[in-house]
């Protein structure tokens, strides 16, 4: 359990405190039956794991019930650990957990299906996921995909930084951006872009990317997603962007055709003009804008919007509600 505690930050010496954290956590209010929602259950057992029964339905559950960390192998100290780690590939998780291959298998697929970075935002999606992570990880790579198929097996870890990169940007991104993101020199990078795209999984064209009103012309790098680059993904372990969680002091130039030409969108300046800009993106036409929005905007501006008519309705209901609850634990 030394390892464990070494491995993550003080919050969890051992399963007792990791229990308690977790119910803390998951019920801030007093504990509540998973299945019916009443509040007060009876105490089954004081021991961890702590066991309650629901006064009005009668279902018996634990703190992890209906959780992706329900009936696990591995303890709650292990998952929290887990939870917090920034490199979840599954010989680092077996090698600072101390577990077996198949389970950091099994767990790092857990952490993959959150796509959330390491903290409490990760933790909360692994609260709400009932679903068998396992078997909906399986569903997404072909039935017969084995580890000497890997692909990439023999790609530097380079080219792979570079690749994780490139799948965080489908639009395609310029080589200096993908090495500050990758945290590789220009020219490195370059180099391994051109390592991809010599066995086709990328690609380096002109595009036209829109600057305020008008567009610049920039090589842009992107995947190649044809078969072989999408079986390589599969086997790419995914790494979170560091998410940024300073506030912007403007709505980046690529958004402000989304905003019709009464107000300049260039002179709107953040947050003072937060709510107008959420109105705006949260609503268009713009995937990626409402994004940025839902990622960057002030939570406030958000709600604000949120109580509007027009923004109670899903799909953008719902994101909306999932963004402010996730930056509200963060
Ligand atoms: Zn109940």
């Amino acid at each position: 359990m030394s390892k464990v505690a070494g491995f993550l930050s003080p919050l969890v010496a051992d399963e007792t405190s990791a229990e308690e954290y977790l119910v803390g956590f998951r019920w801030p209010a007093g504990v509540l039956c998973p299945k019916c929602g009443a509040t007060d259950p009876s105490v089954r057992s004081q021991d961890p794991p702590l066991k309650w029964r629901c006064r009005s339905c009668r279902r018996d559950f634990t703190a992890t019930t209906d959780t992706a960390m329900h009936r696990s192998k591995i303890g709650l100290a292990e998952w929290l650990a887990a939870v917090w780690s920034w490199d979840t590939r599954p010989p680092v998780l077996a090698c600072e957990l101390g577990i077996s291959a198949p389970t950091s298998r099994r767990i790092a697929a857990a952490l993959e299906m959150t796509e959330q970075p390491p903290g409490e935002g990760r933790l909360a999606v692994l609260l709400t996921q009932h679903h068998d992570l396992t078997e909906a990880m399986r569903a997404r790579l072909p039935a017969t995909l084995q580890p000497e198929d890997n692909p990439i097996a023999d790609l530097t870890s380079g080219q792979r930084t570079v690749m994780a990169v490139l799948r965080n940007r489908p639009r395609g991104a310029e080589a200096e951006k993908i090495a500050s993101a990758a945290g590789l020199t220009v020219e490195h990078t370059t180099s391994c872009l051109e390592a991809l795209s010599s066995r086709g999984y990328a690609r380096c064209e002109e595009a036209s990317v829109a600057w305020g009103y008008g567009s610049l012309t920039v090589p842009l790098w992107s995947l190649d997603l044809n078969d072989e680059c999408i079986l390589a993904l599969a086997f790419l372990p995914r790494r979170p962007d560091p998410v940024d969680r300073s506030l912007p002091e403007q709505v980046p130039p690529e958004f402000w055709w989304l905003f019709w030409s009464g107000s300049h969108a260039g002179d709107l300046r953040l947050p003072e003009d937060a709510f107008q800009v959420a109105c705006t993106l949260l609503d268009g036409p713009d995937r990626v804008a409402r994004e940025w929005a839902l990622r960057c905007l002030p939570v406030e501006s958000l709600q604000r919007c949120r109580g509007m008519r027009g923004y109670d309705i899903d799909p953008l209901a719902s994101a909306i509600d999932a963004a402010i609850l996730e930056r509200s634990i963060a």
